[in-house]
Formats: structure tokens, C-alpha cells, sequence
């Protein structure tokens, strides 16, 4: 490369370094303004917060039981069996995963839970057989549900890849009934519904009480968090409830800055001006920000200039899996047909990847913040964050930049927080609130199931 092409490769990084930048005064609007939009969500008024009572409260870590669990996430479905011993230890005597096919993401509903219900079906004859009679089941739904009960709520509209035709505005533990209904799998009584992040946090205040914020960095991203019911204004009726977990639906806050990269992502993806904060911060974005990125560069002639410039041309070709590899030292060029990559393209993608990641982290950071000294002004007392994705669990340095920002922020105080991943946490603790709706159950519901636990 000449000195000219070096001096353009390095201003454009600077560029880069300076639009994807989150400073600390960028971290405390973002909380200034997460506080209005909390407030708004609470209260009923126009808001990108929806701040969705979830029916649940923290656990006393005395729910016991064994529980089948239905995870279905942005890229994968999780069936797992989970016991709890009514002392804060949970096992997890089974699991397995199954990717979701893209075209089950976008066909109908009825395909959609069908396939469902086929995982659950697998992991039934591999894990169940001849051990029960009847199953209760919970249900882990990573959407935004306008959650109606602990064993009900609405679909409101799909995030991530899904568009599933037929379900938004339905109650979705009615199709997953119906589907195994279908599949004669009437054995199987879901009890309960959870939100992935009120799982995440469920799971980890069973054994530690000082939990009370659950985050989820994967695919999507979302928070929830302990609220004083009396704070729900525009549920008054829940106030004599003393607290309530609050799924806040974060991935849908629309005041970020977007930089060119953001807007044109924003404007391509399927569902415009939504999840603005998911598409700058959760794993099924970053590898699209960068390919963008990268489409740029190349066609400024400031990188990859051997390659063909319809090597990064697909969307969504490259994967936030692809920046991981990157920053553990290995590269992705031989998936996209490049050989002989010179040193100067190696370390400017390292930079690229290390730019996009951090961005990513200290936004999640600065959200964090927010809802942590939205329950507590002064960062008074000591609070466990539990945090379940592959995205927060597998990028490395990236709970770093969190832990950065944390301290930006708050200082000393910042040792306060503790952030704590819960693999996993999802799905457990919807096993943990499958517990609370079967004790709270009326007699004679007409579900037996509880009984019949071997
Ligand atoms: P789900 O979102 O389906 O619940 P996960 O929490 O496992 O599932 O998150 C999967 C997402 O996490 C992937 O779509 C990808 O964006 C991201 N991811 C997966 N593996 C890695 C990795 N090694 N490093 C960073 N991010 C990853
Ligand atoms: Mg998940």
C-alpha cells in the first residue's frame, strides 16, 4: 500500500473510531433518557419502553418440582428438564438445542409451532419415555408479549429474523397448546410463560436474593428488573402486590445516535425504526454493521484490494460469530474465498471488529446503568446482574467494556454490581416461575400433573 493509501486507511479508521464512538457523556444521556422513557413506559404514555408486568415477583428459593422447558430464542430452541430442590439448587438433568430453520422464522404460525413441538417431541423420546404420565411445562418466548398472566399474553410483534404469519396478536401459549394438541401431545400442560430476560433473572435470585436486574445479549437484546408495584402507574391494581418484575423491551429504545452504517441497516432490515438499540448492540446485528462497513472500504479501495467486490455483497453473510474469531486471534477470510490477506487488511479488521464490539458493550453498559440507578439513585447497595446470551458469554473483552463504562460512570460505587452469567438462565427460571403458577394453581384447575411427579 502506498504512503497516500496508508494515510486514507488511517483517517478513515479515526472516522470510524469517532462514529461508532460512546463516551461518557453519550452513556449519561443515554440514562437521562432511559429514566424518561421508564417513567412514560410505567405510566401508560407514549414511550419506546413497553415496561410489561411479567405477574411475577422474585422467587423465595423454595419452588420445587421438575419441569420440562421450552426456550425458543432468536436463533435456537432449547428443551431442557429442569429440577428444582426447594432450596436454591437447580439441576438440569437434560437439554438440547435445536437452530431454528430460517423458513420456519417466516412462514405461518401453525408451521412454526408445529416445528416446536417436534423439538419438544425429540427431546421427549430421547429424555421422557415411560418416566410420567403428565408433563407441566414452561414456556421461555423471546418477544414481546403483552403478558396478560403468569400462563398468558399476546404477542405484540416479532423481533429478530421472525415474522411468522398469523400469530402477532394471539395468546401464544394457546398455539403452543394447540400444536401439541395437534402432535398428540395433550400430556403436556404449559403453565407457565416467561420472558428470556425475567428467566435469566428468576434463575439467579433463586440462590442469590440480591439479584435484580436480568439482561439477555444474544441474538436480540432486552432487560428486566425488580419494580415497586406502586411505581406501575398505569396498573394500579397490581400495587398491593409489593413488587413486581418489569420486562422493559429495551431493544426497542429509539433514541441512540445512529451513525450512516445504523441508518442504512435500519433501512434495509424488515422492520424499519424498530429494535434501534437491538440493531446496534445484539449479536444477530454486528456482523451486518461490519459487513456494511467493510463494503465501504473496499469500495474506497482501502481494503481487501485483490478480492472480488462481491465477496461481502449478501446481507447477513457475515456473523457476529465471524468478529468473535477475530478477536480471539484467528480470522474468517477463507469463508469468503479470500487468500493472501495482507497484514494491513488483518489488523484493520481487527480494528473494525474491536470497534463494532466495544460500541455494542457500552451501550449495553450504559443501559445497564440506567436501570440500575433507576432502582437506586446512589448505587446504595450491592446488585447482582445476571446475564445469559452467547453474544455476552462468548465475545471476549466484551464484559470488560460493560465493567468499563460501569466505571466511567460510577466510580468506586461501580464495585457494587456484580454481573453474572446464568447459561442457561432463561430456561431455568421459567421452570422456577412453572412452579410459582402451579402452587398459586386453584384446586381443582383440572390439572393433575403436579402429581404425578416421579
Ligand atoms: P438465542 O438468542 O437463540 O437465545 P444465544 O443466546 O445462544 O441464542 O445467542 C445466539 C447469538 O449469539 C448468535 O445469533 C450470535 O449472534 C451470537 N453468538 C453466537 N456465538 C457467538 C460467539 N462465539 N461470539 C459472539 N457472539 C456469538
Ligand atoms: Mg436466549
Amino acid at each position: 500500500m502506498s504512503k497516500d493509501n496508508l494515510n486514507a486507511l488511517d483517517g478513515f479508521i479515526s472516522h470510524l473510531d469517532s462514529i461508532f464512538s460512546v463516551t461518557s457523556y453519550d452513556a449519561r444521556e443515554i440514562i437521562a433518557t432511559f429514566h424518561l422513557e421508564m417513567g412514560s413506559g410505567l405510566a401508560g404514555t407514549k414511550s419506546s419502553h413497553k415496561m410489561i408486568p411479567s405477574f411475577v415477583g422474585p422467587p423465595r428459593g423454595k419452588e420445587k418440582g421438575r419441569y420440562l422447558v421450552l426456550d425458543l430464542g432468536g436463533t435456537n430452541i432449547r428443551v431442557l428438564a429442569v429440577e428444582l430442590d426447594g432450596k436454591g439448587n437447580t439441576t438440569l438433568s437434560a437439554g438440547s438445542r435445536f437452530v431454528i430453520p430460517q423458513e420456519m422464522m417466516c412462514g405461518t404460525g401453525d408451521e412454526l409451532f408445529d416445528y416446536i413441538t417436534d423439538c419438544i417431541q425429540v427431546f421427549y423420546g430421547q429424555h421422557c419415555v415411560g418416566r410420567q404420565r403428565t408433563y407441566d411445562l414452561a414456556f421461555t418466548f423471546s418477544f414481546p408479549v403483552e403478558q396478560r398472566s403468569l400462563v398468558s399474553g399476546k404477542l405484540i410483534g416479532w423481533t429478530k429474523k421472525f415474522t411468522a404469519y398469523g400469530v402477532v396478536g394471539k395468546d401464544v401459549v394457546v398455539l403452543l397448546s394447540e400444536a401439541l394438541q395437534r402432535k398428540e401431545m395433550g400430556f403436556i400442560n404449559v403453565v407457565a410463560l416467561a420472558n428470556d430476560t425475567v428467566g435469566t433473572l428468576v434463575a439467579k435470585c433463586y440462590s442469590d436474593p440480591s439479584c435484580d436486574m436480568g439482561v439477555i445479549l444474544g441474538t436480540g437484546t432486552n432487560a428486566c428488573y425488580r419494580e415497586k408495584a406502586a411505581r406501575i402507574l398505569k396498573s394500579p391494581g397490581l400495587a398491593p402486590l409489593g413488587e413486581m418484575i418489569i420486562n422493559i423491551e429495551w431493544g426497542d429504545f429509539s433514541q441512540l445516535k445512529m451513525n450512516i452504517y445504523d441508518q442504512d441497516l435500519n433501512r434495509a432490515s424488515h422492520n424499519v425504526d424498530k429494535q434501534q438499540l437491538e440493531k446496534m448492540v445484539s449479536g444477530m446485528y454486528l456482523g451486518e454493521i461490519a459487513r456494511r462497513v467493510i463494503v465501504e472500504m473496499m469500495t474506497q479501495g482501502l481494503l481487501f484490494r485483490e478480492a472480488s467486490p462481491s465477496a461481502f455483497s449478501k446481507e447477513y453473510m457475515l456473523h457476529t460469530e465471524h468478529l468473535s474469531l477475530v478477536a480471539r486471534g484467528y480470522d474468517f477470510f477463507a469463508d469468503f474465498g479470500l487468500r493472501d490477506v495482507s497484514e494491513v487488511d488483518r489488523s484493520t479488521i481487527r480494528e473494525l471488529c474491536r470497534i463494532i464490539s466495544t460500541r455494542s458493550a457500552k451501550i449495553a453498559g450504559a443501559a445497564i446503568a440506567a436501570v440500575v440507578a433507576w432502582m437506586y439513585v446512589n448505587i446504595e447497595s450491592y446488585h447482582t446482574i445476571a446475564i445469559d446470551g452467547a453474544l455476552f458469554e462468548k465475545y471476549p473483552g466484551y464484559q470488560d467494556h460493560i465493567e468499563g463504562i460501569l466505571r466511567e460512570l460510577f466510580g468506586e460505587r461501580a464495585k457494587r454490581i456484580k454481573l453474572a452469567l446464568v447459561r442457561d438462565g432463561s430456561g431455568i427460571g421459567s421452570a422456577i416461575i412453572g412452579a410459582i403458577a402451579v402452587s398459586d394453581r386453584p384446586s381443582g384447575s383440572g390439572h393433575d400433573s403436579g402429581r404425578h411427579r416421579s
